[in-house]
């Protein structure tokens, strides 16, 4: 699994995630580090708030670091872990505070960093790649016996160095991902371009005829969670078979998400191999999550879809173009005037034109247009060009195969 994190300058962090397959010892040891990186993580929160209350002092990430080196000059214990990995529990609090602030800022009501119980840390990092090391598929750092060993089920980028690395503990046990810069792609000359609308019914309708299913992952997941649930409730708080069936919904969570992660990467890696410039939607996923549909706007996953949309162009040296969302699905991808429709209506018709279409493919096509008019975008077609015909779209023979077919 690989997931984008930040683009900079000269190339794009991904981060490459892998299952770790840790003995007995191995695994206890990865507990006592995430305790340890836990009670750090709230030691160092307790100061913050302390120096602020008492003196009016703002303690950042630097003084923290400075008085950490310190404590591991002193303390023998305190130098068990190696500094990284300490640096990265201190990071993460100094993100919580940021965060906090910004949102204070953007004037939303935000909640103060809190102290964390065992059930609220599940993971630990180190901020930059030493004091650990990686050979043979086994990693190797102070505070863990011997080599822990990595399923590389796919390998990493050559001849790049790993920047950090996060572990982190889920239902299924250890995973660990290590974030690597890898260079982009030049951009591919644009021979076949697509405007893609995001929807409920269908995923994704394409300017080309051709479309996504929708998975539907979380209302095909609802009986299995219900019964979950259930075995919850009638469950003792505190007893054995609590836990346990506290795992099984936590299973069947999990099942969910990765399925629907599946469906997010197969859907982005199909456009981005068969097309050179891809059209969406800006999205105010805010807005609709609030709304009736909400649940199922959850489940399209629309913003995730997007953000895995835009590193797999960035390493296909493909274009993602972000347009106008507005009145995508009223105006007549024939001639421009506006057709008002309501919600249930799945037909476009427009009385200007005669254009008869599915209303998806309709707002598919005005997203295409819209990306057209800027520049560097000379072959995507002008807008009304070819009213009802196929667009650029036409030069994929086989889209409608992968897809399917949307009329
Ligand atoms: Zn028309």
């Amino acid at each position: 699994m690989v997931s984008f994190w930040r683009v900079n300058v000269v190339g794009m962090i991904l981060t490459y995630c892998y299952r770790l397959l840790p003995s007995k010892a191995q695994h206890r040891a990865l507990e006592a580090i995430v305790e340890d990186q836990r009670q750090l993580y709230n030691a160092a929160l307790e100061e913050r708030v302390g120096a602020y209350r008492k003196a009016g002092l703002t303690r950042t990430y630097v003084d923290q670091c400075k008085a950490l080196t310190e404590w591991r000059r002193s303390d023998p214990e305190a130098a068990s872990f190696p500094l990284c990995l300490q640096r990265w529990t201190l990071k993460q609090l100094d993100e919580a505070y940021r965060g906090f602030f910004r949102r204070v800022k953007a004037g939303g009501k935000p909640g103060f960093p809190r102290f964390r119980g065992k059930a609220r840390f599940d993971s630990f990092g180190f901020r930059e790649f030493s004091g650990i090391g990686l050979d043979n598929g086994r990693l190797r750092f102070k505070g863990m016996p011997s080599g822990l060993r990595v399923h590389l089920h796919r390998p990493l980028p050559e001849g790049v160095p790993i920047r950090s690395c996060v572990f982190r503990r889920d239902v299924k046990g250890w995973k660990v991902g290590f974030a690597v810069e890898v260079a982009t792609a030049p951009q591919r000359p644009c021979t076949r371009a697509v405007g893609v609308d995001l929807g409920i019914s269908t995923f994704a309708a394409l300017s080309d005829g051709g479309f996504v299913p929708s998975l539907k992952a979380a209302r095909r997941a609802e009986r299995g969670l219900r019964r979950a649930n259930r075995a919850l409730d009638r469950k003792t708080r505190g007893s054995r078979g609590r836990r346990k069936a506290r795992l099984a919904l936590a299973r069947c969570h999990s099942k969910t998400a990765r399925a629907r992660l599946d469906h997010l990467h197969k859907a982005s890696a199909r456009l981005v191999r068969d097309y050179d410039a891809i059209a969406v939607e800006k999205l105010n996923v805010k807005g609709l999550a609030r709304s009736a549909l909400a649940k199922d706007v959850h489940d399209a996953s629309w913003a995730k879809f997007v953000s895995i949309l835009r590193y797999k162009a960035e390493c296909a040296g493909t274009r993602l173009i972000e347009v106008d969302p507005y009145d995508t699905s009223q105006d007549c991808s024939g001639c421009g005037i506006k057709v008002l429709k309501g919600l249930s209506e799945r037909l476009h018709e427009c009385p200007h034109c005669g254009l008869a279409i599915d209303r998806d493919l309709n707002a598919a096509r005005n997203i295409l247009h819209r990306a057209g008019v800027g520049p560097g975008l000379p072959n995507v077609a002008g807008y009304g060009m070819r009213a009802g015909g196929n667009l650029v779209g036409e030069s994929v023979p086989n889209c409608s195969r992968i897809y399917g077919t949307l009329h």
